[in-house]
């Protein structure tokens, strides 16, 4: 039984043997995600019936998402694009729950025709839905986003059930409780509630408030109606992951046993469940790895340039205090570097001096030919491009390890420059004659 440290061991040192990261690619270790799978599934089982999918946004690789959809896995999707990737990726129809502030009616009637779930994000998304749906009742299940307003987690950006918050319908502005009651009572089609705290840094506890307070809603809307109309809650993602060490941080199984101890009741299989976890998932199973291009000293600081920088990072790279990341120092053969560790800056390749992986980072002295590991990059990194610089999106590949044996499947091509041009606009060069 190898565990993850072992399996990243194993294949740095074939990555490097192979040269897979000269200059920069990304790595996925798929007994890994098979076995956060297994631990999502497992600690969830005691909710009875639940649809777990994975947030699209944090899984932007098409090959994984079907990987994915074989262990079981569903998606939530966010966009149009998101969409069509997962339908790539055969997770289609209703295997897929929309979410987003903004969806067009074309993506609503998308939704409607595939039988995709659709949480409406606000009360005008509701009134498009009722122009949609008609007089048939929808394939789709449909239901709606609360904003519990439990309030913030450790990071404004990705708190999203503050009281001003742009997601939901905020459950406790005055008036919206019966507002609620009413839009329900006026739609039988509407029978799913939709919570999602936050992302990252929100912790369990809160998370539980925030699923405390849609069950409140869904007993007091079934009250009302004098059935069962609210079947199913969706109880979003937002699992916090440890960036701090190689350890997972709060499990699935503490996730649930929270849960379970704040609403005893969602274990009494009235209601039906789906999970929207991303970053739990994957954020562990995967990383990044650049060759250190040039080492130079400045001001008397040791800064190594390499070529993972805020295209890959961009979190990282412009919100420090909040997105810090493990890096590791390795050799050219992939292995761990020893020696003392001095405090170096790890540079990115992008033209703006805040491109920096960490700041005076404590590592053994990095060298032109070394390889930079940066932890804990499997959920949103390789997918969240940020386009500075006309960099190019790196490689992924995604590995397995028999024994010493590390067999590496390329899952994305690196962007070309012949992509980078047309995505520029290069099909238009000579539209705009200046003489
Ligand atoms: C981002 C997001 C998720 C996934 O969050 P993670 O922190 O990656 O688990 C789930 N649901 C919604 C609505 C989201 O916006």
């Amino acid at each position: 039984m190898t565990t993850r440290t072992d399996r990243k061991l194993l294949a740095l040192a074939a990555a490097a043997d192979r040269r897979l990261a000269d200059p920069l690619a990304g790595f996925v270790d798929l007994a890994g995600v098979r076995e956060a799978v297994e631990d999502l599934t497992k600690a969830f089982a005691p909710l009875g019936r639940v649809q777990h999918t994975v947030a699209v946004k944090a899984c932007g690789l098409a090959p994984l998402l079907r990987f994915l959809g074989d262990l079981g896995v569903d998606a939530e999707v966010a966009s149009p694009g998101e969409t069509a990737l997962a339908e790539a990726a055969g997770v289609r129809g209703e295997r897929l729950v929309l979410d987003s502030p903004a969806k067009t009616t074309a993506e609503l009637a998308h939704a409607l025709a595939e039988g995709t779930a659709v949480n409406a994000d606000n009360f005008q998304e509701l009134a498009r839905l009722d122009r949609l749906v008609g007089a048939t009742p929808p394939r789709s299940v449909l239901g709606l986003r609360i904003n519990p307003q439990v309030g913030a987690g450790r990071i404004g950006d990705t708190s999203t059930a503050t009281a001003a918050s742009k997601f939901g319908i905020p459950l406790r502005d005055n008036g919206n409780r019966a507002l609620l009651l009413e839009a329900f009572a006026r739609r039988p089609w509407l029978t799913r509630l939709h919570v999602h705290v936050g992302s990252q840094g929100c912790p369990p506890g809160l998370m539980a408030e925030g699923v405390a307070a849609v069950h409140e809603l869904a007993e007091e809307i079934n009250a009302e109606a004098g059935y069962r109309q609210v079947t199913s809650l969706d109880l979003g993602g937002g699992l916090p992951v440890n960036f701090a060490s190689e350890d997972q941080g709060p499990t699935y199984a503490d996730y649930v046993a929270t849960l379970l101890a704040r609403v005893p009741a969602l274990a009494d299989g009235r209601y039906s469940f789906v999970t929207e976890f991303g970053r739990s998932l994957l954020a562990k199973n995967g990383f990044l790895v650049s060759t250190v291009e040039y080492t130079k000293t400045a001001g008397g600081r040791p800064i190594a340039v390499t070529h993972a920088g805020a295209q890959v990072a961009a979190r990282t790279v412009l919100q420090p205090e909040h997105w810090p990341l493990r890096l590791g120092a390795f050799d050219a053969a992939g292995r761990p570097k020893t020696g003392p560790a001095v405090p170096q800056d790890i540079a990115g390749p992008l033209c703006f001096a805040g491109d920096l992986l960490a700041r005076e980072r404590p590592l053994p002295l990095l060298e032109p030919g070394d390889l930079v590991v940066a932890h804990d990059t499997g959920a949103y990194y390789f997918g969240a491009h940020y386009a500075y610089n006309t960099m190019p999106r790196p490689a992924v590949h995604g590995f397995t390890v028999s024994g010493e044996d590390v067999e590496f499947t390329p899952i994305r091509r690196a962007q070309s420059v012949a992509e980078l041009v047309a995505d520029a606009g290069g099909e238009f060069v000579g539209v705009l004659p200046a003489a």
